[in-house]
């Protein structure tokens, strides 16, 4: 008998090993590319802003430059905003959002704020329109000392010298409904372990750090948000993807214990953005608009 909930790849119980994992990596086909979907964008703010490749990550013959966009004469007398997007590679108006951000307000800030901003974490993953990487390791779980995630590595690389400079980071998410079709089915046959479904929120949603909550910066964010699109409800246990919620649209993970992008930058101030793309009521317009709204209204209030 078949588990309609269990994974096409490796046995029930049984995590996996180099079989299944050259297994899920011959299903994963490459879809777009970020040469010309980010890479091009990137090189049009070049005139604005420096722009760094701070890293390579490299999948056999394949190599990905990561790059980092910053504010212009930046001034350690300011406030530092770090905003990421792409730690998932599949989450794309966190991918488009951050480039819109730069390119339509980033300038608009000067001489207020510095910016760093990350477009996309995790290149090969966007190109397949997927949540982890080339080694089947989700990136953000893997924000941490002597990551096995390239991607992650070198992402704190780079914000390791600014560590403590930062005001806040913006982690720039979405929960898409492949989240419970394919995602968690995967984790849960990678590691072995049964897949335990939650509901897919339909609207927007923060998450902010348990160990350091700040729910005055959080709210702000919803008011901008709620402006754009639709924040998700309640579900029937009161919370939103097996967490309860502490406000209007908020739940809190713990960032630094679970290895999460958020808990990298050290800054007070951190949320972690999750956009509902297959929404009947938003469209991807609205989602990338939505990312923008988050970014702007978190660097009003740090500066
Ligand atoms: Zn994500």
């Amino acid at each position: 008998m078949s588990n309609p909930h269990f994974y096409p790849i490796g046995t029930p119980g049984q995590a996996w090993g180099a079989a299944e994992l050259a297994q899920w990596r011959a299903r994963q086909v490459r879809q777009r590319s970020y040469a010309d979907d980010v890479l091009t964008a990137v090189d049009l703010l070049r005139e604005r802003f420096d722009v760094e490749s701070y890293a390579e990550v490299v999948y056999g013959d394949e190599r990905f430059a990561l790059q980092a966009i910053r504010s212009r004469n930046w001034n350690s007398a300011l406030p530092s905003v770090l905003v990421t997007g792409g730690v998932h590679g599949y989450e794309t108006s966190g991918v488009l959002g951050a480039l819109r951000f730069v390119d339509a307000h980033a300038e608009s800030y000067a001489g207020r704020v510095n910016l760093l901003v990350v477009p996309c974490v995790s290149p090969w993953a966007y190109e397949r329109i997927q949540r982890w990487n080339f080694d089947a390791i989700d990136p953000n779980r893997s924000f941490r000392t002597d990551s096995p995630a390239q991607e992650s590595a070198a992402l704190m690389r780079l914000v390791e010298p600014l560590r403590g400079q930062f005001a806040a980071h913006i982690d720039l998410h979405e929960t898409t409904d492949t989240d419970g079709s394919e995602y968690l089915p995967a984790v849960a046959a990678r590691d072995g372990k049964p897949f335990e479904p939650h509901g897919i929120p339909d609207g927007f949603y923060l998450v902010d750090d348990t160990a350091n909550p700040q729910p005055a910066f959080q709210q702000a964010i919803i008011e901008a948000v709620e402006r754009v699109t639709h924040i998700a409800p309640a579900d029937a246990h009161g919370g939103i993807i097996g967490s309860p919620l502490v406000a209007h649209g908020v739940i809190h993970y713990a960032m630094k214990e679970l290895s999460l992008c958020a808990g990298i930058s050290g800054a007070r101030y951190t949320t972690t953005t999750e956009v509902y793309p297959d929404s009947p009521q938003a469209t991807p317009e609205q989602c990338i608009a939505a990312q923008v709204a988050v970014v702007c209204a978190a660097v009003e209030f740090v500066g």
